[in-house]
């Protein structure tokens, strides 16, 4: 007797973020360097800063994902007002 194959697992769970590449936030314990990097979930998190070239990267969890969007939403570098 087979078993019959009515009920198929048809709802899938569709990971929208697909096309989208999220972006990380890395910070080097030995010399500070803070940088961001888009990385698919693929790919291997960043342990060499890349500009001290030792392996004290650490990734920076952030709350909210890094995009710049319109004012207001800048740090000091935009200057005083
Ligand atoms: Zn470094």
């Amino acid at each position: 007797m087979r078993p019959v194959w009515s009920a198929r697992p048809a709802q899938r769970i569709v990971v929208r973020w697909r096309n989208t590449v999220p972006t990380y936030h890395y910070r080097c314990k030995n010399c500070g360097y803070d940088f961001t990097k888009q990385q698919s979930f693929e790919d291997d998190p960043i342990t060499v800063c890349p500009q001290c070239h030792e392996e004290q990267v650490r990734k920076v969890f952030s709350a909210v994902p890094i995009e710049f969007k319109g004012s207001g939403f800048y740090r000091t570098d935009s200057g005083k007002k």
